[in-house]
């Protein structure tokens, strides 16, 4: 017998599929803006200098390779947390948010998912932003729990359909979970203002809604971590028990280390306490204990003053350079004579840009001028460099044309 004749061939991922097909391509001038990963001047994988040292302070520490306990490693919680909340966080001083080191933002929210499948009495439902990073549809399904959507963009303006947003989440069944990105919105790079976070913190807390935001950029999308920590931050104060999924792998460059935290913020210490004991059941048959290194790279950093001082400047560059990047290409599509308007390249932020393109364009992109991205017109800002900009803004213009 063949046990498995019947599995059918499963699709392509939406994302990775784009750097597969970007590996084959022979072509010298082939781009790949697909994939959010930051690249450097050079269009090079980038290890901040602050990653540097800390690897060669903990190549000298030579510890040792024991298991970390199941909610991960103290000192990179503790400091994880601070980066997050802020140190003057009046939840963190009280001791009652639980904590856990996490496979990244993605194994943070399917510890989220899990916790709520097994715990949660309200609505078994996430709404999540249309579009989001399509990833958050699987990992709210596999736990059983039901996808809703709520509108976020607005094809017309190119921009944030805050109404639409706010009458869907105001619509929702009381109690539902609504997932926020905390800033650097993925795909569409728009963020609500201070003042509209604002609205969305009242109304959430009117209808009861249980809010979990992902936070994968703070610092990526300003250059400032603590302007890009304002919604968590802000919703926390305001008295939400927010579940937050944190990632490292962008705003220190760590993706392959896998390394971030999941966190819930509670009413007090004993809740807390009982809330951890349960996040230790969900994280303990999916994977018993996170990885090491990455924790004690973050670890190193944070807790070092000279380090810590280091990488702020480091991600203040990388956010920089993607907004000069913006501009750069906003100046040349207009150069182009290029049929549309392109504003919101310079006005969205973070990682990515709505290009606006469809999906006839990105294939043309693909077949004629060796351009690769994801079919719903999203690249990747990071991809562009002073070296490959021209012939990338050209390309599109021509596809448009
Ligand atoms: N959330 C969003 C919105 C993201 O864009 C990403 C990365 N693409 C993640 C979560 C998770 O990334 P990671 O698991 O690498 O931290």
């Amino acid at each position: 017998t063949n046990f498995w004749a019947s599995v059918p061939q499963g699709p392509p991922d939406p994302i990775l599929g784009v750097s597969e097909a970007f590996a084959k391509d022979q072509s010298s001038n082939k781009i790949n803006v697909g994939v959010g990963a930051y690249r450097d001047e050079n269009g090079k994988p980038y290890v901040l200098e602050s990653v540097s040292k800390a690897e060669d302070i903990l190549h000298q520490k030579r510890s040792n390779k024991e298991y970390l306990p199941i909610t991960g490693e103290a000192d990179f919680v503790k400091l994880a947390s601070e980066l997050a909340y802020g140190k003057d966080c009046k939840a963190l001083q009280d001791g009652r948010i639980a904590v856990s080191q996490s496979i990244s933002g993605t194994g943070a929210l399917r510890i989220a998912t899990g916790f709520l499948s097994m715990f949660y009495s309200g609505p078994r439902v996430v709404y999540l932003p249309n579009p989001t990073w399509g990833n958050h549809i699987p990992v709210v399904e596999q736990t059983g729990m039901r996808v809703a959507r709520y509108r976020y963009f607005d094809k017309k303006t190119v921009g944030l359909d805050f109404d639409g947003m706010k009458e869907d989440i105001k619509a929702a069944e009381q109690g539902s979970i609504i997932l926020l990105h905390a800033c650097a919105q993925n795909p569409t790079g728009i963020d609500p203002t201070q003042d509209q976070w604002k609205e969305l913190c009242e109304i959430t807390k009117a209808k009861k809604h249980l809010v979990l935001f992902d936070m994968a950029y703070q610092g990526f999308a300003s250059g400032d971590i603590i302007r890009d920590a304002f919604a968590v931050r802000y919703f926390v104060e305001q008295g939400h028990q927010i579940l937050l999924a944190q990632s490292f792998a962008k705003n220190l460059g760590l993706y392959g280390e896998r390394i971030g935290t999941f966190s819930m913020v509670c009413t007090n210490k004993e809740e807390k306490d009982r809330i951890q004991s349960q996040v230790k059941r969900v994280i303990r048959p999916l994977y018993s204990s996170p990885p090491l290194h990455g924790a004690q790279l973050v670890a190193t950093i944070l807790g070092s003053p000279e380090l810590y001082e280091q990488w702020l400047g480091e991600v203040k560059k990388m956010a920089d350079r993607i907004i000069a990047m913006r501009e750069r290409l906003y100046d040349l599509l207009v150069e182009f004579k290029t049929p549309g308007e392109w504003g919101h390249i310079k006005s969205q932020i973070g990682m990515f840009s709505f290009t606006g393109l469809t999906p006839e364009q990105v294939d043309a992109l693909k077949d004629h001028a060796h351009v690769y991205m994801t079919r719903d017109g999203r690249i990747s800002m990071a991809g562009l460099n002073e070296g490959n900009i021209q012939y990338f803004a050209e390309s599109v213009s021509k596809a448009v044309k």
